[in-house]
């Protein structure tokens, strides 16, 4: 194969799922466009049959398929290889998702081909050629411009940033087909075990109903669950909620916690300082619940309901109950 050149998306199915690929063949089709360059997607797995027509359809020009029964398991180490061996001494610009396994990997390919890294992106820009991106880092509280001095380079896109990219039916491209002889690693994939809790997921709810400081303690949390459950919703929360220690991190939304675009979103008892508003203003439909009419959120929302959390999310719950009939 030709070395690498153009815009590289890794496409990885998280558990089956390529909703993160999605976007970054959104934001790449920009970036290649801008960059007046290709847009290839790497497919790595072990059973790849019919894939690769649908990132053609969101936009890739190509797409360079990696099968191989070892890469059937998400092993980083196979993957950070054969994806290092796709791009070999080429000038591509190659994105991963921010996601844990998106940065861990990200780290992993760029010390691989020898070229620089800029994490959590979430603009980029085409200067006089030059590829140059903002990214935030300390949790937020710094941005930072890139400018990359060469052909080649890894980033991590902020996830939520860029939608998915749009479906169009019957487009095609060229596919590529690349053998890959894994070598031997020091690292094991055992077993995946998803958590029990019998939650929605935060990250792909339609609805989520998150509370704030203003639900009092960690009893507070009882009225936002019970609607959540109701409704079929995930739970959410804000940093000052998470910080008195009243519900775990991985409920955050904000700024240096989850962003998040449900078609829902029930802000009880949360201001609405910016840092929140960061995770969640692209939910189509933002309910809020607060005495306070004046605060940013309740200017914020589609629907502002005045008033008491623990007075309204019950009833609320009772009537949502009684009309779907539990
Ligand atoms: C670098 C940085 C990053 C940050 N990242 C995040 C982030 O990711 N996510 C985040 O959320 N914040 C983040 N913050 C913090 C953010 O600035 C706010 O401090 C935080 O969002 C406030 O949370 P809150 O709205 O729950 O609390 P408050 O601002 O204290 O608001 C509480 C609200 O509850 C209402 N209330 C009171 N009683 C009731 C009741 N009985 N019923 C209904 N409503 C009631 C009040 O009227 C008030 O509007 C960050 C800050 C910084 C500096």
């Amino acid at each position: 194969m030709a070395p690498a050149t153009g815009v590289f998306v890794a496409a990885l199915p998280l558990r089956g799922a390529f909703t993160s690929s999605h976007e970054l063949l959104n934001a790449g089709r920009a970036m290649a466009d801008a960059l007046k360059e290709p847009l290839t997607a790497v497919l790595l797995g072990g059973h790849l049959s019919d894939q690769a027509s649908e990132l053609m359809e969101r936009g890739a020009d190509r797409v360079v398929i990696v099968e191989c029964e070892a890469l059937a398991k998400p092993n980083e180490e196979l993957q950070a290889a054969a994806l290092a061996q796709v791009f070999g001494g080429g000038a591509a610009k190659v994105l991963f998702p921010s996601t844990v396994n998106g940065r861990s990997l990200a780290a992993r390919v760029s010390v691989l081909m020898k070229t620089g890294i800029a994490t959590d992106v979430f603009e980029f820009a085409v200067e006089a050629g030059a590829l140059k991106v903002k990214r935030a880092g300390y949790g937020g509280n710094i941005i930072s411009e890139v400018t990359f001095s060469s052909q080649s380079c890894v980033m991590t896109l902020q996830a939520m940033v860029w939608p998915p990219a749009p479906r169009t039916a019957g487009k095609t491209g060229a596919t590529d087909r690349v053998p890959f002889t894994p070598g031997a690693t020091r690292t094991e994939f055992v077993a995946f075990e998803g958590g029990d809790s019998g939650e929605v997921d935060l990250a792909s709810a339609d609805i989520v109903v998150s509370g704030g400081r203003g639900v009092g303690g960690p009893d507070g949390f009882k009225v936002i669950r019970d609607l959540a459950k109701a409704l079929g919703a995930a739970a959410g929360a804000s940093r000052a909620a998470v910080d008195s220690g009243w519900i775990p991190y991985r409920y955050q939304v904000g700024l240096t916690g989850r962003t998040i675009r449900p078609k829902m979103y029930v802000a009880c008892g949360i201001s609405g300082q910016i840092q929140h508003l960061a995770g969640m203003s692209s939910a189509k439909t933002i309910v809020a619940v607060n005495p306070d009419p004046e605060c940013p959120m309740m200017k914020a929302a589609t629907l502002a309901v005045v008033g008491d959390l623990h007075e309204l999310l019950p009833l609320i719950a009772a009537e949502v109950r009684k009309r779907k009939g539990a």
